[in-house]
């Protein structure tokens, strides 16, 4: 075969300072230009360059496989052309339903992830300052003899696993079953600082924390509310689908800080202070509720104590919420005209709405307005929460979080019990490998563990303030890079007092050299998605397979090998694979599917077997564009990627769920209606809906999640067969692993999870009401009185603070508020991507976007180096932006920057050949405390800093 070697980007990594990059960067900042992202997604043919291949051969022939990008959740489709092995060619898969031949960016440079470049090579172990090869097996008794001595003296509780929104579905689902077989609890990933609060406050009001509608359905929006979201850099693709209901006439209102290159195509901008969005949506009720423009016969029948909000909305009138938004009182009016006049319409939030102490209360208001205008459960309407990773959301519904198994069981014993009835396995033997003790009145299997927010608290906390036996002494940090955490410099006081650090990842990301240490250190080399295969959940719940595209390469291992040697290691390998087969190289992929298959009912995550996957995905092109559903094919009918609720076991059909709640279909066509999740009435008042029921409900009401006793009292029982009722007695619909009380149900046409309102009043949490509350370092002291935090609490293992923080003025030393967000040439914590030749080419340069007016007042011009101090005293030197597009007062940082420490370049400390092309400050040195308290987000868009000229 011939080889012809195409040319290098120029990209110099000893030096950051110069580059087409930067220049080109400043090109493109500015506030009218629709940059990188746009010029990405809507010219695919721009974006040859990337796929260019480095080896280019003619005589061979090319493979062509099928895989989904790994750099966002909106799971665009990739062609993938391999020859002899090679992965030399890339294009935008033109018939996949939910990208349509379009890349942005980031999907556009996948390929460079099969050249591994700067990809870690073989295990290695950092001695006297030295990294050292190691064989994967001396790598692995090593790291697990440390794990079974810190278990010894200090229990499994001392050992932290930290997991991956990169993961497979079947990685996920086998990482928390891996903690769980170890014994802890300690075991989460990013989801917690991304969209944890989504996930509680939307489960908490109608039944599940996810988006409700498909991104093609956003076509058929009137209107569209974006707060807090910016997909025009972090979801390019997901922008094109709101473009598209632009073009037929739906109206762009954009409520955010910054004016973003979203807010770019907005037909109504409204600039808000980072913090108030509770205010603001009062704010648009109070004209909603005023003008009689809700959804009355909605709220009536679908929807629980509205009146309540009434009440506290009553609290915010336009002068009041002007001057706590700094939205000016017109324009919050013409917002609430323009979404209730373009019904349906939908919101969409991201990370700029959840990532705060108060994220919980944030993604609640969010859904109260769509009840209000009666949003919900129709095409066109929704909450269209946009996740950031490409698994996030699976990664979130298999359960690799602190507070739950797989499924959003929970962490009850009758939780535990029915996973280990999934895994063939007795639950005595399960809870025998937890801590037995208890705990500042905690045991360690019922309760929830550390949150990856706050690992490092786990580690620094004085022993006796945390409720568990010890301290974590031991961490393995799998796909998921410290960078992201606010607090850096904890975060590195904790990696130096930690005995053993295991990074797992195809990049050496953060904790490998962060730290100042010189030994404890392990690198082991995980695959990439590509060289292995297996399903991933994008945004809007479709699941998508992935086929392999190469072998591994070097001497990297797909995560399920790592997980499953890793349990041989430990001992406890034939529990933990008990229903899955071996292979030559590890287990079997489509087994773990099986397994997972056999246990999710509670989100529909069953239906989706294996072979119904592939098929999907190798005939996407059957898929609408419009509506996902396939019109042709074996998959006649079906919706692209089930999207979960897919009902029952994989032979009864289901089609899969594109619209959540929507009662104009049959409960077997996808229909559905609020989840009965809370119980069946609250202080004397009914919970169940009222005399509305999906389409073809023999129930003509609402009703509560079913169970073998209610299918007694229906009569239905004698529906299931022989076989089911063994299983089923005594069971409900989450816990019966036949499927029979869920098949019964359909048949019937009801959702097996009942039917009920959804809520305006979540009352186990710290506000049952959402209400205001200015932020932990507050910039306006005149309203802390009025709009106070919380007292400091314990939340689960950790005393959390709040108000000694709040009531300390910090505003002289500390004027001007700090936000972060998201570039479109990065993701993440940005190793992979900084890691990528074509993405390091377009951005090389930490940066904080300050307003021309701070700016001047500091004497500071474009692109001058600056320190910026955040409120705890974490100090950065980055570049200067002076911009307009923040809001005076604002200073705004994208978070995707690492391997810099408050000055100081940790090129050196990489193993060799292996630092990313760009290195930076992270915005999280200068990010400070603060963490919800339902699910400890922490707060990353509220905090104080100074700039100066550095
Ligand atoms: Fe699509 Fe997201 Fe990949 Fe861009 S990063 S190509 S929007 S999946």
């Amino acid at each position: 075969m011939k080889l012809t070697r195409k040319v290098a980007p120029k990209v110099d990594p000893q030096n950051h300072d110069e580059g087409m990059g930067r220049r080109q960067f400043l090109k493109s900042a500015g506030i009218t230009a629709t940059g990188v992202a746009t010029a990405a997604a809507f010219a695919p043919s721009m974006m040859r360059k990337s796929q260019a291949s480095e080896y280019v051969s003619h005589d061979v022939p090319t493979q062509v496989k099928r895989s989904i990008c790994s750099a966002c959740a909106v799971g665009c489709g990739i062609y993938a052309e391999v020859q002899n092995g090679v992965w030399t060619g890339q294009e935008p898969a033109f018939d996949h339903p939910i990208s349509k031949g379009s890349h942005c960016a980031k999907g556009a440079a996948e390929r460079e992830h099969g050249q591994g470049k700067r990809r870690v090579r073989y295990p290695l172990k950092l001695i006297d300052g030295k990294w050292q090869k190691l064989s994967w097996e001396q790598a692995l008794s090593e790291v697990t003899d440390k794990m079974k001595s810190i278990r010894k003296q200090s229990g499994p509780d001392s050992i932290y696993f930290m997991g991956s929104a990169k993961f497979s579905n079947e990685s996920a689902y086998l990482y928390r079953k891996l903690a769980a077989m170890w014994g802890t609890n300690n075991v989460d990933h990013s989801a917690r600082i991304c969209h944890s609060t989504t996930v509680a406050g939307v489960a908490n009001t109608w039944g599940y924390g996810a988006q409700t509608n498909s991104l093609n359905d956003m076509h058929n929006a009137k209107s569209i509310l974006l707060i807090g979201s910016n997909p025009a850099e972090a979801h390019p693709i997901a922008m094109k689908h709101i473009l598209i209901a632009k073009e037929r006439g739906a109206k762009i209102v954009v409520a955010d800080p910054r004016f973003t290159r979203t807010a770019v195509h907005a037909d109504l901008y409204c600039p808000l202070r980072p913090g108030t969005d509770i205010p603001f949506i009062y704010g648009l009720l109070w004209h909603i509720f005023d003008n009689n423009w809700q959804d009355d016969e909605f709220i009536k029948t679908r929807v629980f104590a509205m009146e309540d909000i009434r009440e506290e909305v009553k609290n915010y009138d336009p002068d009041t919420v002007s001057d706590i938004t700094g939205v000016d009182k017109k324009t919050l009016f013409e917002a609430a005209k323009t979404i209730s006049e373009n019904r349906p319409g939908g919101i969409t939030w991201c990370m700029g709405g959840t990532q705060h102490h108060i994220g919980n209360s944030n993604t609640r208001v969010y859904c109260i307005l769509q009840l209000a205008l009666g949003n919900l459960g129709v095409s066109g309407g929704g909450a269209n929460i946009l996740r950031g990773h490409d698994n996030v959301q699976g990664a979130t519904d298999l359960g690799v979080l602190f507070d739950t198994l797989p499924g959003y069981y929970g962490l009850t014993t009758g939780s535990w019990q029915h996973w280990s009835r999934v895994w063939g396995l007795d639950y005595e033997w399960v809870k025998g490998n937890f801590n037995q003790g208890e705990y500042l009145g905690r045991q360690p299997m019922t309760s929830p563990g550390i949150p990856c927010s706050r690992w490092h608290d786990g580690v620094l906390e004085e022993k006796k303030n945390i409720a568990q036996a010890d301290n974590i002494r031991l961490a393995f940090f799998w796909g998921q890079s410290v960078n992201t955490e606010t607090r850096q410099n904890e975060v590195r006081e904790a990696l130096d007092k930690l005995e053993t650090i295991v990074v797992v990842d195809p990049y050496p990301t953060m904790a490998s050299v962060l730290h100042n240490r010189k030994d404890g250190v392990y690198i082991l080399p995980a695959c990439t998605c590509y060289e292995s295969y297996g399903s991933v959940t994008n945004t809007s719940r479709s699941i998508q397979w992935r086929e392999k595209v190469i072998e591994p390469i070097f001497e990297s291992k797909p995560d399920t090998e790592i997980m499953y040697l890793l349990s041989k290691h430990l001992g406890f390998d034939k529990q933990f694979t008990k229903n899955i087969a071996k292979t030559d190289t590890g287990i079997l992929i489509e087994d773990i599917t099986r397994e997972f298959n056999k246990g999710m009912w509670t989100i529909g995550m069953s239906g989706q077997s294996p072979e119904r996957l592939k098929y999907h995905t190798m005939h996407w092109g059957e898929f609408s564009y419009d509506d996902l559903v396939a019109s042709s094919g074996e998959a006649k009918g079906e919706v692209y990627g089930l999207p979960w609720p897919c009902w029952g076991t994989p032979d009864i059909g289901h089609p899969g769920s594109t619209i959540l709640y929507n009662t104009n279909l049959h409960v077997k066509d996808g229909g559905s209606n609020f989840r009965a999740r809370f119980g069946v009435e609250y202080q004397g008042k009914s919970l169940l809906a009222d005399g509305t029921y999906s389409k073809g409900s023999e129930i003509k009401d609402g009703y509560p999640e079913f169970s073998a006793d209610m299918l007694k009292q229906l009569g239905w029982w004698d529906d299931l067969t022989e076989q089911e009722q063994q299983q089923a007695e005594g069971r409900n619909w989450k816990t019966d692993l036949s499927g029979g009380i869920i098949r019964v149900a359909l048949e019937h046409g009801c959702s097996p999870y009942g039917n009920a309102k959804a809520r305006c009043k979540v009352w186990t949490f710290p506000d049952p009401v959402p209400i205001h509350r200015e932020p932990l370092y507050a910039p306006r002291r005149d309203l802390v009185a009025k709009y106070p935090t919380y007292e400091d609490m314990r939340v689960h293992r950790l005393p959390t603070l709040y108000r000694s923080i709040q009531e300390q003025d910090f505003t002289d030393k500390y004027p001007l508020q700090l936000s972060s967000g998201r570039l479109v040439e990065y993701e993440g914590g940005g190793e992979e991507t900084r890691t990528n030749a074509w993405l390091a080419e377009l951005q090389q340069e930490m940066f904080v976007e300050i307003h021309p007016t701070d700016a001047a007042a500091r004497n500071i011009n474009n692109w001058d180096d600056v320190w910026l101090e955040g409120a705890e005293g974490g100090r950065i030197k980055i570049k200067a932006m002076v911009t307009p597009r923040v809001r005076e007062g604002l200073a705004w940082m994208p978070f995707h920057f690492a391997g810099f420490m408050s000055g100081e370049n940790l090129i050196d400390k990489y193993p060799d050949g292996t630092a990313p092309y760009v290195l930076g400050e992270s915005a999280n040195t200068a990010l400070t405390y603060g963490y919800d308290p339902v699910t400890q987000m922490q707060e990353t868009k509220c905090s104080l800093c100074q700039i100066e000229k550095a």
